[in-house]
């Protein structure tokens, strides 16, 4: 992630240019980020358009956008591994919890028979594999699961 403080600073010598807007900075105060000079006005956040000076001595950039510390977090943030496939699931997906485990939607489905899950149906943790209700009551039939320890 990529973290870069701002400093509020006070103009001295030679008028630095802007370099949200191009033009001279005659405030009293400025901003200091991404070793640029700033309007308090135009270090702004791309997408939700905050004033960062105002928010926080601190913002976000990645890919060239300067963002505030929310919406990095929503846009490049992540949730945690999915315990299904294992992969990363960025903040701003839709996700499926059970217990301490996430899941990408599309991975949250029985994983014997890959049945999905509809809202009110039940569903089973054992040994962290989901399971739909058929198959863990045929676990438990066979025994072929072991018995978790707590
Ligand atoms: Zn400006
Ligand atoms: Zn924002
Ligand atoms: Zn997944
Ligand atoms: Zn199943």
């Amino acid at each position: 992630m990529q973290r870069v403080p701002m400093l509020s600073v006070q103009p001295k010598g030679k008028q630095k240019g802007c370099a949200g807007c191009n033009r001279k900075i005659k405030d009293r105060y400025l901003l200091k980020a991404l070793d640029k000079y700033w309007h308090e006005d135009c270090l702004k956040c791309a997408c939700c358009d905050c004033r960062l000076g105002e928010v926080g001595s601190t913002l976000y950039t990645k890919a060239n956008l300067i963002l505030c510390r929310r919406d990095y977090l929503r846009l490049f943030g992540t949730t945690g591994n999915c315990a299904a496939c294992s992969k990363l699931i960025p903040a701003f997906e839709m996700v499926m919890r059970a217990r301490d485990n996430v899941y990408h939607l599309d991975c949250f489905a029985c994983q014997l028979c890959n049945q999905r899950f509809c809202v009110g149906d039940k569903f089973f943790l054992k040994n962290n594999m989901i399971l739909c209700q058929m198959d863990y009551e045929e676990g438990q039939l066979n025994g072929s699961f072991e018995t978790q320890v707590q």
